[in-house]
């Protein structure tokens, strides 16, 4: 195909291929290729042909399809089925089956974002989004990540939420690893109920 500078008309065009990035939410960036023009006698830069906008396109549509499909692999390892989906949050049956085939969209995609990351909330939706279902389940993924952030300087710690009508206690029970300076035991037992 002839390339020609849009603005002055010339056909002395020199072309340079640049490497760029789409980085999707919770997906691995994927590489692609553009390629930029330039003319020789304006010294006008740009995509002549209108070739990138399509390459991208075609980019984002493959990475999406691909990470519909990864995101759903990942919450079935966590024994979150598609079945188990579509049940709590009242989606006709198959509905992410046709999200698997192609048929997805913004929306969809959204949602199996915001599921990866908070699963619970599927066991809240399941439970009508009572507020006191909310609350317990806040709490208890609170306790997860405090527990995983104690676990990097603890060993066999333990943890327990209690929750009454009138308050919640996530109470972490930690073992030291190893004799640590004061300073540090305060640092780390700071977020926590320490017992020793
Ligand atoms: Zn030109």
């Amino acid at each position: 195909m002839k390339i020609e500078c849009p603005f002055c008309g010339s056909s002395d065009i020199s072309s340079d291929e640049q490497e760029k990035r789409l980085a999707l939410p919770l997906h691995k960036p994927v590489p692609y290729k553009i390629t930029v023009h330039r003319c020789n006698n304006c010294e006008e830069v740009g995509d002549f042909t209108g070739e990138n906008d399509r390459i991208i396109a075609k980019v984002k549509e493959a990475v999406t399809k691909d990470s519909v499909l990864q995101l759903l692999h990942e919450l079935s390892e966590r024994g979150i089925k598609m079945t188990i989906i579509e049940r709590s949050l009242g989606l006709p049956p198959k509905t992410i089956n046709r999200w698997k085939t192609g048929e997805s969209s913004a929306a969809a995609i959204a949602l199996l974002r915001i599921v990866r990351t908070l699963p619970w909330v599927l066991e809240v939706a399941a439970e009508k989004y009572r507020p006191e279902i909310i609350r317990e389940k806040i709490f208890e993924a609170a306790a997860r990540v405090l527990k995983g952030e104690a676990d990097k300087h603890y060993t066999g710690c333990k943890i327990e939420t209690l929750q009454t009508d009138k308050s919640h206690v996530i109470q972490v029970e930690l073992h030291v690893k190893e004799p640590m300076p004061e300073t540090s035991y305060i640092k780390h037992g700071a977020t926590a109920y320490a017992y020793r």
